[in-house]
């Protein structure tokens, strides 16, 4: 199949862009070579891991008998997945010291709320009396981990961390490991893009996202303000110049590993005024 799916704009740039134009101008569009942080090799563990749960979901659930301790399997799925990725990765888990036992227990701990959710979904429906093929058929409602959309008529691409479908109710979640439980506009602005991506996919309507993040939940409306604002963005996107604007203050900047060479691509600082 041909696909533009490079020059697909990823929805994670939107919230780039609105962090700050110019550093995402810098580390996207100029692709200034960023040096990988132990955060940032953490959390690719974690969507691997992720993304190999969703793959291994269906051919789990198609072997479960009736009265499987169903608990039991998917933590041997997650183990041996976890298991598998560490192993996958050893050179980089070795080169940022990170402890494979803390990584383990903070995946974990992240999951388990996925887990439970499909946990209680199979249990209910394998009381309807459903069972193998017939289960995964009927399964109410379904959960779909790192769920991957792109549309050519939005000119968006992206993975939702998890979305959750049920009949004609379909609703995005994004899960955020931060502690804070703010919501922050960039959050409204992402899950608005997943909303978009999942409406044209299933041809539905998404009235609502979920945002998960400091332990918190929290209701998103999907708006037709929050919709334009993705579309402008896609166009800021698209044609972004060598001199993009400053984001609106200063704090962004104190931490930045990319004073100079921010410096360097001209247009006087805006006179910030916090
Ligand atoms: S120094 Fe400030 S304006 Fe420049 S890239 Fe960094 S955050 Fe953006």
């Amino acid at each position: 199949m041909k696909s533009n799916s490079n020059k697909l704009i990823p929805v994670t740039y939107l919230t780039s862009y609105l962090y700050c134009p110019r550093k995402f101008y810098l580390e996207k569009i100029k692709r200034l070579p960023q040096p990988p942080t132990k955060q940032m090799i953490e959390g690719r563990i974690h969507h691997e891991i992720r993304q190999a749960f969703s793959n291994n979901e269906k051919d789990l659930i198609l072997t479960l008998t009736k009265h499987a301790n169903i608990e039991n399997e998917f933590q041997k799925l997650l183990n041996e997945l976890i298991h598998l990725s560490f192993a996958e990765n050893t050179k980089l888990i070795r080169t940022f010291s990170i402890s494979t036992s803390e990584l383990k227990s903070k995946i974990i701990r992240a999951m388990n709320q996925d887990i439970e959710l499909r946990i209680h979904a199979i249990k209910q429906t394998i009381q309807q009396g459903f069972i193998g093929p017939e289960l995964w058929f009927n399964l109410k409602p379904k959960y779909i981990s790192e769920h991957p959309l792109s549309s050519e008529n939005l000119g968006l691409k992206g993975r939702v961390d998890r979305v959750m479908i049920e009949g004609d109710t379909i609703i995005p979640f994004e899960l955020k490991t931060r502690g804070v439980t703010k919501i922050f506009p960039s959050d409204e602005i992402q899950i608005t893009a997943y909303a978009m991506l999942l409406e044209e996919h299933y041809k539905k309507s998404i009235p609502l996202g979920i945002l998960e993040a400091g332990n918190k939940t929290h209701e998103i409306p999907i708006t037709e303000e929050n919709k334009i604002k993705v579309l402008q963005l896609i166009e800021e996107i698209k044609n972004i110049t060598e001199n993009p604007p400053y984001p609106s203050n200063f704090a962004k900047c104190q931490s930045c590993p990319w004073q100079i060479q921010c410096e360097s691509l001209g247009q006087k600082k805006p006179d910030w005024k916090d």
